[in-house]
């Protein structure tokens, strides 16, 4: 295997919550819609810094669906699935997107907030003069 090339997104995004690697952008949300079986998923255009993983059919509520899980490259954590083909008519607009699982990624601003709440606040400084 070759180098990982790790794509920073410019804009608002989503990002792996294990590690913080940009996983998606806002802008390419579709629906947020989606169910997994751990909960909440998204539907994205495009992802980045994902590595495909084996094809299966699976059976899901709404059809028969080619489907392989993505995986994070930086920390190889599981994040959703890409649907390579759907084999209904009315589900061809999934093929090429790409599912974000909502436990396994972060809002941008809940990654901000986060990160506000873990800065300690400004120390006063106590010298006297
Ligand atoms: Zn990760």
């Amino acid at each position: 295997m070759g180098r990982i090339f790790v794509v920073e997104l410019e804009g608002r995004s989503y990002r792996c919550k294990f590690c913080k690697t940009h996983l998606a952008l806002a802008d390419d949300l579709i629906s947020k819609a989606f169910q997994s079986h751990r909960g909440k998923a998204y539907l994205f255009n495009n992802a980045v810094n994902v590595t495909l993983g084996a094809l299966e059919e699976r059976m899901m509520i709404s059809g028969l669906h080619t489907v392989g899980d993505i995986c994070c490259c930086c920390c190889g954590q599981i994040v959703g699935w890409k649907y390579e083909a759907a084999h209904e008519k009315s589900q061809k607009y999934k093929e090429g997107r790409f599912v974000l699982e909502r436990v396994c990624i972060v809002d941008e601003t809940d990654f901000f907030s986060e990160f506000f709440i873990d800065t300690r606040p400004t120390i006063s400084d106590s010298e006297d003069a």
